[in-house]
Parts: structure tokens; sequence; C-alpha cells
């Protein structure tokens, strides 16, 4: 028999997967070109020509026996240094290697750091709408999840709540930006108050309160946006960074994670976290990959096509009478339901092959996602579509 905690995921199995499933049945049933899959944040842009190049490079150059063995839990010193390197040029940080961890993508860097710092029972800040898997992350290590409500007006995180909410159990706060599944953007001034908050709590508390900056899409932003590098704004800062979506290799599970020096306990817990990454199984991420993004340091995946997606569709929905804040990066809209009942408005879309993730899957109901990681042609075809799902929404006044 499975364990009572397992049994708990699989009932709530996640609303992504289902629709993935679903996705594929109707393309199987009416063609792929008659199906408007808004649902996966799935890069399909491909990666950029460096990284073919850099993995035949790496097979043909590198000594097998070093390329393929073991190593170091937190990685090849030679490419966290490359990393490390790379960032103090574009943020004006002082990283060298030992600041970083290479781990198998975001979601291994957010387990290995969660269960370097929580014991049973700690509190774990998160803003709605969030990624839901930090719920589980964060059970895995028994902590205690603590949502914070969503702010709808611009969907920057609530920081009066969050004042309130900061408890001496609080020992980290994650953030996500560019954010998922919203497309906001926190900006320098947020950040800068959040970074108050939190240093003015740990003051009173007399506790040390991590920021975990979790940020996949730091690289897809648009209309020249500026993402502030945490670290530079609150010493207690550790980043779960990955290259799934900025070099579209979500299936390698390559990323790393950064604790500065400045970071309370931050020779400690480099140690810990490279032990974390041993026992939550993954022992260091795939050698193969940490040598070829070590080649392709500076490189990025084509997103002018995402940025003409998102003009496209966001235009088009708020044509058909949506509503929707205008993402200024990652690859998601966040459009609001009709209906309060979101779900309903995602069965009634289904009827029409269009799939949308429903906002209580990032605990934030009466909003529907849109991933706009699709093909052009899904956009501009799926617009007529959504205009005929709508008219099941007219009031009389918009008639
Ligand atoms: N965090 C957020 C907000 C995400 O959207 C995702 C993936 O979609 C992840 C973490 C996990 O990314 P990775 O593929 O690097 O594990």
């Amino acid at each position: 028999m499975i364990s009572d905690k397992m049994k708990y995921f699989v009932q709530n199995n996640s609303a992504l997967r289902v629709m993935f499933e679903e996705g594929n049945r109707l393309r199987a049933k009416y063609g792929a070109d008659k199906v408007y899959d808004f649902s996966l944040g799935n890069p399909n842009v491909p990666a950029p020509r460096e990284v073919k190049q850099a993995i035949i490079d790496v097979v043909n150059e590198e000594d097998p026996v070093i390329l393929h063995g073991y190593m170091n839990n937190a990685g090849f010193e030679d490419v966290r240094q490359t990393i490390a390197e790379s960032l103090n040029r574009r943020f004006g940080t002082n990283f060298q290697f030992k600041n970083l961890i290479m781990t198998v993508g975001a979601a291994s860097g957010l387990n290995v750091i969660l269960k370097t710092l929580l014991n049973p029972g700690d509190e774990v800040i998160v803003f709605a709408p969030y990624f839901l898997e930090y719920g589980s992350y964060v059970n895995n290590f028994d902590g205690k999840l603590v949502e914070i409500p969503p702010d709808t007006s611009t969907f920057q995180p609530d920081l009066e709540k969050l004042e309130k909410k900061i408890t001496p159990g609080t020992k980290a706060v994650i953030v996500n930006t560019p954010h998922n599944p919203t497309g906001v953007v926190y900006s320098e001034e947020t950040i800068k108050k959040l970074a108050a908050i939190l240093e003015a709590k740990q003051r009173e508390y007399q506790t040390a309160i991590y920021l975990i900056s979790d940020e996949p899409y730091r690289e897809l932003v648009y209309d020249g946006v500026e993402v502030p590098f945490l670290t530079k704004y609150y010493a207690n800062t550790v980043v779960a960074y990955s290259y799934s979506k900025s070099l579209s290799l979500p299936g390698e599970r390559i990323g790393y994670l950064v604790i500065p020096d400045e970071a309370d306990g931050s020779e400690e817990m480099v140690v810990a976290a490279g032990i974390a990454n041993r026992i939550t199984g993954s022992v260091n991420a795939p050698s193969l990959q940490q040598k070829v993004i070590a080649r392709c340091v500076d490189a990025r995946s084509d997103i002018s096509y995402y940025d003409k997606n998102r003009t496209t569709l966001y235009e088009g929905l708020k044509e058909c009478g949506l509503e929707c804040i205008k993402p200024q990066g990652a690859f998601y809209l966040f459009v609001k339901s009709p209906v309060e009942d979101e779900k309903s408005f995602c069965e009634a879309a289904r009827e029409y092959n269009i799939l949308m993730v429903p906002g209580s899957s990032f605990a934030c109901p009466g909003y529907v996602r849109l991933s706009y990681c699709v093909s052009y042609e899904t956009i501009v075809n799926s617009l007529p579509v959504f205009r005929e799902l709508m008219k099941g929404y007219q009031t009389d006044a918009d008639i």
C-alpha cells in the first residue's frame, strides 16, 4: 500500500497533467490543427543552435571518464565558476564557484534548498497565485505552507498582508519573478519594500528569514523590462535558476542554486545543500548538460517569437471581451474568467477544443491560465473560436 502522503497526491494529481493527457486525446480525435492547447508551459522555441553544437563538442572533446563520472555533489567547479562570472558580469555581483550548486532544474533546486533549511513545522510563505508544486515541495520536508491572498488589481505581492503573516516560525518566503501564471515582473520598488519588511522582521524576532527567488523565467522578458537580481537587495536571498525555459531545455533537467556569502550561515548552507542534492536522490546535476551550459552560458532562445504570440493573443482576447493584465515576462496570460466558477469556463472552452488551466491550480480561482508557447497559427486560429465561445457569456448589455 502506498503512503498516506502519496495517497493525497494521487487523489489531487495535478490538473496540468490531466490537461496534458486531454490534449493528446483531442489531437488524436480531431487533428492537431483543430485543437488549441494553451495548457502546458513547454517551450516550443527550439534550443539555440549553440546548444546542439556544444553537445557535439563536449562529447567529442571532453575526457569521457571525467565527463560521465561521479563528481562533487555540487557540480563541476569549472562550470560553476563560468556561471558565477557570467552572473557577476551581468548583475555586478561577486560570486565564485563555491556560491553555486548545480541542480536538476529549478524543481530540484527548490527541494534542495528547502531540505537544507526546514525543520518540521517551519513556515514558508508564498503569494497567490503561485506554482502549486511549492506546496508539495514544502510538504516533502514537513514544512507549513502559508499563503498570502492575491492582489488581483496588479498581481504584485501584497506586502501589507505579508507583514502580518510573518511569525517567529517563518523560515522562508518564496517569490517568482517573472511570474507563473501572471507574467508579472516584480518592480524594483516592490523588491525594496519586500526586503525592508524582511529585514525589520528578522530584527524583531531575531531570526533568519530566507528569500527564495525561483527564477526559471528570468530571461523571458519583453519591452526592455529589467528583472532586479534579488541578492543585491536582501542578504538572505537564495536564487533557484533553471535553463528549462531560457534555453528551452526542460527535459534535460539543468539549473543551479546561488547561495551568496552574505547569507546567514552561508558556508554551512553550501555544504548542507551539496549533501541535500545527494540525499534527495539527484546526487549531482547531469554532467553532460553542466558542460554544455558552460559553453553556452550567454546563449538565449529567440524570445521575439513569444513576444509576437503575447501581443496577438492579448489583443485578440481583449477584443473578445476578456480581461487580463498585459504580461511583461514568462509565456503566460492570466485571464479573468467571465464567470466566477472558472472551472466551468474551462469545461465550456474544452467543448471548442480550447484547453486552459483553471486558476484554482495556482490557488487563484476566478482566473484561467493560457500558455502562449504554442505556434503562432494556433493563436491566430484560436481567436475566432474564442469569439464563438464568448457568445455564450454575453450579457444583454453587450448585444
Ligand atoms: N518554478 C516555476 C514557477 C515553474 O513554472 C516551473 C516549471 O514550469 C518550475 C519552477 C520548475 O522548473 P524546472 O523545469 O527548472 O524544474
